[in-house]
């Protein structure tokens, strides 16, 4: 699905990515590990097109999207999750959801000046999604909580139903399980393998929670200095010598 070429971005002198190769298969929930300052966070940002590259391809199922906009990627279904801005934490959680759709600039304005009618049917039918997303994910008792009140751990599981509010081919997570309890972990593993399984959903995510990450992907890449290291199965590559040395340092 996701095809990186040889992909550079070199802020002044620092080679953040330096060089990497990476396929994301179709249907997996791949793994992106490695220490601090890999570069693991830029090289989603410039998949997700929030950077572009020094150099090196980006591919989408076949088609080069390098440096096009966040924007452009979200309509082609790649979604990356973002902590919950500071403005929608007034609102309830089935509002944040019912922000999704509308956040797209186009459309949505468009219609609400000349056609008032089809703008409530619209909203019914978000509002229904909103409702199937928050009982998919087991939510039903802080529908009508405010999103500032909810916990860390509900907020991450807010931040991945706001991506089933669009139809996503792949969504990319930068650390969703973050200082998030177990229990919570689990739950957030859970949803995540049924939007895997149920929905289609391709995932890549970077993790430090190696149970997390040996429970959830298959493959995981390692990434050490801007670069891949390796790709295996999770249990394997912790194995791997090369590995093991950059998560020591030297
Ligand atoms: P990771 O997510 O694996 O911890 P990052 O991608 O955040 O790593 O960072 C990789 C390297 O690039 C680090 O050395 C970091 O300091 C540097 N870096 C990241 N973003 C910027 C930026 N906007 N400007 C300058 N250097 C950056
Ligand atoms: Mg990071």
């Amino acid at each position: 699905m996701i095809r990186v070429e040889d992909l550079h971005l070199h802020f002044g002198g620092i080679r953040a990515v330096d060089g990497a190769s990476v396929n994301i298969a179709k249907g997996s929930i791949t793994g992106l590990i490695g220490p601090n300052g890999a570069g693991k966070s830029t090289l989603f940002n410039v998949i997700a097109g929030l950077y572009r590259p020094t150099s090196g391809k980006v591919w989408l199922d076949g088609e080069d999207v390098t440096g096009l906009s966040p924007h452009a990627l979200f309509h082609k279904g790649l979604l990356r999750t973002f902590q919950i801005a500071h403005e929608f934490a007034s609102l309830t959680v089935r509002e944040n959801l019912m922000m999704v759709p509308a956040e797209q600039p186009g459309e949505v304005l468009w219609d609400a000046w000349f056609k008032p009618g089809r703008v409530r049917a619209r909203e019914a039918e978000v509002r229904a999604r909103a409702d199937e997303v928050i009982d998919f994910l087991e939510i039903p008792h802080v529908a009508d909580e405010l999103a500032g009140n909810l916990s860390g751990g509900q907020k991450k599981l807010l931040e991945l139903g706001r991506t089933m509010m669009v139809d996503a081919k792949i969504v990319f997570l930068d650390e969703v399980g973050a200082g998030v309890n177990r229990t919570l972990l689990n739950t957030i593993g859970d949803a995540i393998l049924r939007l895997n399984r149920e929905r289609g959903y391709t995932f890549c995510m970077v993790e430090h929670d190696m149970d997390f990450i040996g429970r959830l992907c298959d493959p995981v890449i390692v990434m050490a200095e801007g670069k891949v290291l390796t790709v295996g199965h999770p249990a394997e590559v912790m194995k791997n010598e090369a590995v093991i040395e950059a998560y020591l340092g030297r």
